[in-house]
């Protein structure tokens, strides 16, 4: 990236297959800008859904296996609408603490009784299930937790959900396109289907490459989000020519394997090198790869440290994450080369307070 006239090389996009830039994405979105113009226009409800919209929402749905989807314009607008069209005052909403802000912002407006469970613990989620409560029950998990890079434990959650007739909500912003044998994501790696976890939440923001969000599930969720969700009827549609980048690069995600298994491979050889360092790494076998450092002053000064080496690597500090656990949020991408990742430890490794801070935390 150049910022400033400077070139930097770049840790902190969520493009993890590198299909922002892809050529067939890029072709894919000018020639549906040139037919159908740049905006939507209005609402999809009124007029702005279009022929590309509707191709996508089936094309989503069949990749990750269910009767249907509906696309919204951004992640943060899916996740209010699923919360707060499905709950309500009387209901209750269980969400992991380290739950992206969208999450917990529905289930807070969906005025639902509202519960945060400690990061993972699955037990600790039970003992709240089996307490005596009306109406509807929903836990809403990430997939893969967007500061720490770890997957959700989303088998003991669908068994607990199953035991206790509550339904599973998963937000797999970062797992789709990345994990499972086909990309399908968290739950195609988890082995879990549509029983399951009745509730997919996708974004397009992130390793699609382009913008935008769907919702994935039963007919009836589908009907029940598009007639009564607010977050999908009073706002733009999404532009139909991003819905037709989309298209494509959902078409490149399932041509191109390759682009998974490097930035897998990325994050794999990172971990290889980082551990020889001491690098306190946190338990991720995604692209994401945390780096602790502790105090927010520590971690300022780590970025700041690799940017004079021509490194963008955010700090990522409170309340984004728990107090005291400020940190680097390194991801990688398919767009980058294994010597890039080289570079990055090489640099850390200079770092003596990072590695120094990092064995005494
Ligand atoms: C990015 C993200 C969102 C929000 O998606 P946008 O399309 O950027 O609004 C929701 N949930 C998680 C876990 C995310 O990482």
């Amino acid at each position: 990236m150049r910022v400033d006239g400077t070139g930097l090389l770049a840790f902190c996009s969520n493009d993890y297959l590198g299909l922002a830039d892809h050529p067939r994405v890029v072709e894919a979105f000018v020639a549906a800008a040139h037919e159908w113009g740049v905006g939507s226009g209005a609402s999809h409800l009124v007029s702005g859904h279009c022929r590309e919209h509707h191709a996508l929402e089936e094309e989503l749905a069949a990749f990750v296996r269910r009767p249907r989807a509906l696309l919204f314009s951004t992640g943060y607008m899916a996740n209010l609408a699923v919360v707060t069209a499905l709950l309500g005052r009387g209901d209750r909403v269980f969400e992991d603490r380290l739950n992206h802000a969208s999450l917990l912002d529905a289930g807070l407006a969906s005025g639902a009784r509202f519960s945060r469970y400690p990061h993972a613990d699955v037990g600790a989620l039970a003992a709240r299930l089996v307490r005596p409560g009306t109406g509807r029950a929903m836990v809403v998990t990430d997939g893969v937790f967007s500061m720490d890079g770890d997957v959700a434990p989303l088998r003991e959650l669908a068994a607990a959900c199953r035991a206790h007739g509550a339904s599973l909500f998963v937000d797999d912003a970062h797992g789709l396109g990345v994990l499972g044998a086909m990309g399908r994501g968290s739950l195609e790696a988890a082995g879990l289907d549509a029983v399951d976890v009745p509730i997919l939440m996708g974004t397009l923001g992130k390793a699609f490459g382009t913008f935008g969000a769907f919702v994935a599930g039963s007919h009836e969720l589908i009907e029940t989000l598009l007639q009564t969700a607010r977050t999908y009827i009073y706002t733009t549609a999404l532009p139909p020519a991003v819905a037709a980048a989309t298209r494509a690069s959902l078409r490149a995600m399932q041509d191109e394997p390759w682009r998974r298994e490097r930035v897998l491979q990325h994050a794999a050889r990172f971990r290889r090198e980082a551990a020889t360092l001491g690098l306190r790494l946190l338990e991720s076998g995604t692209p994401i790869q945390p780096v602790v450092l502790g105090s927010e002053a520590a971690a300022v000064a780590a970025s700041d440290a690799l940017r004079a080496r021509g490194l963008w690597v955010p700090a990522i500090r409170p309340p984004t994450v728990p107090a005291g656990s400020a940190r680097l949020r390194i991801t990688f991408s398919a767009a980058h080369a294994d010597a890039d990742v080289d570079l990055l430890v090489e640099a850390l490794a200079r770092l003596p307070a990072t590695v120094a801070q990092a064995d005494g935390a």
